[in-house]
């Protein structure tokens, strides 16, 4: 069993502790928190053993009820691998403790490349993380344009991408993001960072993205367009994606025209917190001009990494290939809707 812990249980980091213990080959260590809020009562409530994450701040855990099992430097020496899910930036002032335990480390994609000895995506480079001493997950959408370019570059070859990213402004419990009634280019210069991440993943693709933000807090969307090197058939590039895991094709029959439908149905479906770790691709939409290939997707932000954190913790420790690993972390989540409408 590997001995995992979780440093940071925001968005994130609750989710990634939530699968680490669905795992069958996988032990949660516990979790350290910053501060004894709401999230901390229901670590407690798991039974996750809790950590204090800023030493000199531990009283206050005690002064509201909860009971500490040590301190963050405690939960890395007693983990095989820890998963720092702390905001963007704290994660590289972390590494140095990582380090100094000799604990494999996965961050997240709010961290700059260089955090970490490769940047990670599951289907499009997991072998490069075998072994390695650290990882980065990349992104929400960087991992939602990875999942899609793999396949259809391993099928007809990418000439060029071009992506347009409309981002929702911040999670449902960032309530002090925005916009609240704008819609923003965001970067307004181009490309946005998007793409430069994507190569850090595969960097044999040529893509540009431009970026956006706007008032909405469920999803972000993408409008795809990826110039492929050979001609297609729409329906060939369904198959693909139908056949792909970690792609929900969303079939015209299910009426979902958005966000709050896809959130809605993950709720009906008994999805944690209405999760949607899948890319979700509107089937209607796939349309192919030529080599041209089009199509909408929508990208839940706070659980498509989920997954992908799981599948790297087991390249770190090379217990397993990357069809092995994604095969174990997706019995024991419950991916995929067999929905084929
Ligand atoms: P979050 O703010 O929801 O959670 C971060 C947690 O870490 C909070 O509970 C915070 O109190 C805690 N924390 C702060 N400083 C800490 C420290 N020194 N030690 C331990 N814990 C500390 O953030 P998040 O959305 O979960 O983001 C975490 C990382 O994941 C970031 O790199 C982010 O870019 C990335 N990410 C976020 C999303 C998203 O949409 N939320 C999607 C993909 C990747």
């Amino acid at each position: 069993m590997t001995r995992v812990g979780v440093n940071g249980y925001g968005t994130i980091g609750k989710r990634v502790a939530d699968a680490v213990t669905a795992q069958p080959d996988m032990d949660l260590v516990g979790v350290a928190k910053t501060r004894p809020n709401f999230e901390a009562e229901t670590a407690t409530r798991k039974g996750y053993p809790l950590y204090a994450a800023v030493t000199d701040r531990a009283d206050r855990f005690a002064d509201a009820g909860l009971e500490l099992a040590g301190t963050a430097d405690d939960l890395v020496a007693a983990s095989d691998v820890i998963v720092d899910c702390t905001p963007s930036g704290v994660g590289a002032e972390n590494a140095a403790l990582y380090a100094d335990h000799d604990t494999p480390a996965i961050f997240q994609g709010g961290e700059n490349a260089d955090v970490a000895d490769v940047s990670f995506n599951a289907r499009g480079n997991y072998a490069e993380a075998v072994g390695a001493d650290s990882a980065r997950v990349v992104s929400c959408n960087t991992t939602g344009l990875s999942r899609i370019l793999t396949p259809l570059d391993e099928t007809y070859g990418v000439e060029k991408a071009r992506v347009t990213l409309v981002r929702r402004g911040g999670d449902p419990g960032q309530t002090g993001r925005g916009p609240i009634d704008d819609i923003l280019p965001d970067p307004v210069t181009i490309p946005s960072h998007h793409g430069p991440d994507v190569n850090t993943v595969l960097p044999g693709i040529d893509i540009d993205t431009l970026g956006m933000k706007v008032p909405a807090t469920l999803m972000h969307t993408h409008s795809v367009n990826v110039t492929l090197d050979s001609a297609a058939d729409a329906s060939d590039v369904v198959d693909l994606f139908e056949n792909e895991r970690r792609l929900f094709v969303i079939p015209p029959s299910a009426d979902i025209d958005g966000a709050g439908k896809l959130k809605e149905f993950a709720d009906d479906a008994d999805r944690p917190r209405g999760d949607l770790w899948e890319n979700c691709i509107w089937e209607a939409s796939i349309t192919v001009e030529g080599r041209d290939c089009y199509l909408f997707q929508a990208i839940h932000q706070e659980s498509d990494v989920v997954p992908e954190n799981i599948d790297a913790v087991r390249a770190l420790r090379g217990d397993a290939d990357a069809e092995e690993s994604m095969t174990t972390t997706d019995e024991s989540m419950g991916m995929g809707f067999g929905y084929r409408g």
